[in-house]
């Protein structure tokens, strides 16, 4: 990759810039939790946005994109947004890191990347933090890495229109090779954890459906956690968000809320509890317990949350039979992929299998993609 943009930069600006690189991202565990003031527990991947770029004494920005096979050329103004949705990222970038006070000159780039678009793994916050990591540098700002996932996020919701949590820019921009970060989505705390399964492979299988349902149905289980958070904040006063919550304090609601809130409220406490259990589990080096505590998590997603759909309790079910050692859904549900802990020796077995009897039952194959977890935001050498 990095040859190809270097050839692209070469020809396009007669030049040699710099290197800079971030990364897409996996959750391990600790799903819907971020807006119940939860844990989440991702880390970056080996497949990410690699970009050359060199200032280029102008006030504007000159950026190729390798895999969209398309220039574009944008001022740094506000009334300059383009029209390209990529190039959207890399100038909302720019007006964020201007926006917190921040330099930002003119620059060339030439950027190509490899994690699958809207799989689920975050390539827009690879894209984001990519640039928001090498601007920083370029111009010498001094912003910290916690800002600069901020910049990535406020550039979703100001010029993208997604209204995100900071989990993905976050993973992307403090990944490291051999960890995954634990942060505590109230106070934004955050404890990296040794992550080498040694004789397992991490893979997600991709279903490639995505059922309409999501975003009405997120408004409502986000409105379900607010009422059973509400009902134990009047005998416990301490409780902000549902996830300071005890489980004890919730079955002392349990006549008083709708059974739908009290099983979403279910599935979130014991989600931030399993988050804890894995971290624990991790530092002893158990992945078995590790991959114990994804299948309890989609049996909660499934059976509780209820956010699951056909496609993806098939492929838990078949990883489960398979004796893969921990399978769940990942990300907001209805669609998208499975992350599965899987022995080495069992992978080629699984992954073939899966395919096939995927395609079998639903008429298209499901899409695979290995991930070992890896370096976030960072300069090349
Ligand atoms: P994801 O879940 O992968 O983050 P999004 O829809 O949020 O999906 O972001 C995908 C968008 O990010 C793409 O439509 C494109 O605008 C931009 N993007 C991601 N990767 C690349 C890339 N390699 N080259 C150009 N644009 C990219
Ligand atoms: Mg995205």
């Amino acid at each position: 990759m990095k040859t190809r943009i270097a050839e692209k930069f070469s020809t396009l600006f007669a030049t040699e810039g710099e290197f800079f690189a971030s990364a897409g991202r996996i959750n391990l565990i600790g799903e819907h939790t971020d807006y119940n003031g939860g844990y989440v527990f991702p880390g970056a991947i080996d497949k990410g946005i690699m970009a050359e770029i060199a200032l280029n004494g102008t006030d504007k920005v000159r950026a190729f994109s390798l895999d969209m096979d398309e220039y574009v050329e944008f001022g740094l103004n506000e009334e300059d947004k383009p029209h390209q949705s990529w190039a959207c990222y890399i100038f909302g970038v720019c007006r964020e890191t201007i926006k917190r006070g921040g330099k930002v000159a003119g620059f060339n780039t030439v950027f190509a990347g490899d994690v699958p678009l809207g799989a689920g793994l975050s390539s827009s916050a690879a894209l984001e933090s990519t640039f928001a990591y090498a601007i920083n540098e370029l111009n010498a700002n001094g912003i910290d890495k916690f800002e600069l996932a901020k910049i990535g996020q406020s550039t979703e919701h100001n010029y993208c229109g997604v209204k995100c949590g900071i989990m993905d820019q976050f993973a992307s921009c403090f990944g490291k090779e051999g960890s995954l970060i634990r942060l505590n989505c109230k106070t934004l705390e955050y404890k990296y954890f040794p992550f080498n399964p040694e004789g397992y492979r991490l893979v997600l299988v991709d279903s490639c459906v995505k059922h309409e349902l999501a975003s009405s149905a997120y408004n409502k289980r986000r409105q379900s956690c607010e009422n059973a958070a509400a009902a134990i904040r009047k005998n416990h006063p301490e409780v902000e968000f549902l996830s300071d919550a005890k489980r004890l304090w919730l079955d002392e609601v349990r006549e008083e809320i709708p059974q739908e809130d009290f099983l979403r409220a279910e599935y979130v406490i014991g989600e931030v509890q399993r988050v804890l259990d894995v971290c624990d589990a991790l530092e002893r080096g158990d992945y078995e317990t590790v991959g114990e505590m994804m299948y309890q998590t989609h049996f909660g997603l499934s059976k509780l949350y209820e956010v699951s759909c056909e496609e993806l309790d098939f492929l838990n079910k078949l990883a489960r039979k398979m004796d893969v050692t921990g399978s769940r859904v990942m990300g907001g549900g209805f669609g998208g992929c499975t992350i599965n802990l899987v022995k080495a020796e069992l992978y080629q077995d699984f992954v073939d299998t899966a395919i096939q009897k995927f395609t079998e039952r639903f008429g298209h194959a499901p899409k695979i993609y290995d991930v070992v977890i890896s370096d976030g935001a960072r300069k090349l050498q």
